[in-house]
């Protein structure tokens, strides 16, 4: 009565304890069985698994208890992410595979390193002694022994069980019994220290993610860092090439092509030519009557005209002189021309031939003082004869000599009256 008394009250409290979550983590090396064992508990056909690469994690419900177990990649390379798990872990399944002696030495440095960090000693560890199917396997005392099993746990204050075992034998509720009563095992210890070992886990995992977080921050300041240099010399190797690019364009030689059209030259000139004609059959047609719309020399022709038909004969002797400074005031503004563009020069080269002019013609100047030219006297003014009129006709040059030397004239003087 009394040991039915005391059953009920056990179970009783069992019952109104909480729910715990508990994390576990599941190492060693590769190969040793591990995904096949969490398979296996959770309840999956555990044959013909692949090595876990990463990480895989499985939830599962055991009694009170919420059970979350991380199983480890045991790759040599992956090894250094277990101790990012140990935080958080309330206790470890280290899988051995006891079949594979080559290996026992670096398994036992394998379980050592777990055993001596500070995240997980004086935590609890199950040993699974997998692969006990296999021939030749080793039994719970030899690998105790290959491992130094004990020397190791009592070292780091790890409480542990031993459990040979094999996870293709069974899953779920036929999971091989070992593995299930090492599992009981882990979480009875956990359960019978829950209180310190929570209060431990919950300071780890603060200090972890302290850490994590200024890793983080470290790691996006020395990226910044990293990009902000390569800007600095993007920049500069920018500035570099702008100014060499610069230099290149100040000392390159302005290259003209030599190579006019010459359609295009011949077409000006015959534009050039019955422009002319038209103009010279207008003021023929219109003598004394002016068009509406006249240009300005057109009308300083008009001007002159009416000025000249006012003075009649006496100014006969006037067209000598006014042709002479007519040639003279052309030859300066030609040479004028020249100059200027000769300084513009490089940059303006004389792509077109230049056709016309601007054929400002200023008052007739009948002093004396006007320079005679030696230009050959045209030929007699026709009768009603008007302003002289300028035509400047380009000269055809042979194609590659577009650019002129300093005394050569670009075009050959027309007077047309
Ligand atoms: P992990 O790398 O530790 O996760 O190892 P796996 O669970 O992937 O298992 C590796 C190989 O061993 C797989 O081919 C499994 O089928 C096999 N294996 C796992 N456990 C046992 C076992 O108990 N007995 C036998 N014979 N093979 C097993």
């Amino acid at each position: 009565m009394f040991s039915l008394m005391a059953n009920c009250c056990s179970w009783f409290k069992r019952w109104r304890e909480p729910v715990r979550k508990v994390t576990l983590v599941m190492v060693g090396l590769d190969n040793a069985g591990k995904t096949a064992t969490a398979k296996g508990i959770q309840g999956e056909y555990p044959e013909d698994v692949a090595p876990t690469v990463g990480f895989s994690k499985i939830d599962l419900r055991q009694g009170k208890f919420e059970v979350t177990i991380f199983d480890l990649g045991g790759g040599k390379r992956i090894r250094g992410i277990w101790k990012n798990y140990y935080a958080e872990s309330y206790g470890v399944i280290f899988v051995v595979d006891s079949s594979d002696e080559e290996r026992m030495e670096e398994t036992k440095e394998t379980m050592s390193e777990v055993l001596r960090h500070p995240r997980i000693s004086g935590k609890p560890i199950l040993v699974l002694a997998n692969k006990q199917d296999k021939e030749g396997a080793l039994g719970e005392a030899d690998v105790i022994e290959c491992l130094s099993l004990e020397k190791l746990v009592n070292e780091h204050k790890c409480l542990c069980q031993i459990e040979p075992c094999s996870a293709v034998l069974g899953y779920g509720k036929k999971i091989d019994k070992s593995i299930k009563k090492g599992l009981y095992w882990l979480l009875h210890i956990i359960a019978r220290d829950f209180d310190a070992l929570n209060e431990r886990i919950q300071r780890d995992t603060t200090e972890q993610r302290a850490l994590e977080e200024q890793e983080k921050r470290e790691r996006a300041e020395r990226v910044r860092k990293l990009r902000e240099e390569r800007e600095q010399r993007e920049r500069e190797q920018a500035e570099l090439n702008g100014t060499s690019s610069l230099a290149e364009l100040d000392s390159e030689p302005i290259i003209v092509n030599p190579f006019q059209p010459i359609a295009s030259v011949i077409l000006e000139n015959e534009r050039k030519l019955e422009k002319d004609k038209k103009r010279h059959s207008m003021e023929k047609d219109s003598d004394g009557c002016p068009p509406k719309h006249k240009t300005e020399n057109e009308q300083i022709e008009t001007q002159s005209q009416i000025s000249d038909n006012s003075q009649k004969n006496n100014e006969l002797g006037i067209v000598e002189n006014y042709k002479e400074a007519l040639t003279q005031q052309l030859e300066n503004e030609d040479d004028t021309d020249q100059r200027s563009s000769e300084s513009d020069n490089s940059k303006k080269k004389t792509k077109k031939l230049r056709i016309k002019r601007s054929h400002r013609v200023e008052p007739v100047n009948t002093d004396d003082s006007a320079p005679k030219s030696p230009t050959p006297p045209p030929p007699p003014p026709p009768v009603g004869w008007g302003t002289p009129k300028v035509t400047r006709l380009p000269k055809l040059e042979p194609l590659g000599e577009t650019r002129h030397n300093g005394n050569a004239k670009g075009s050959v003087l027309k007077y047309t009256y």
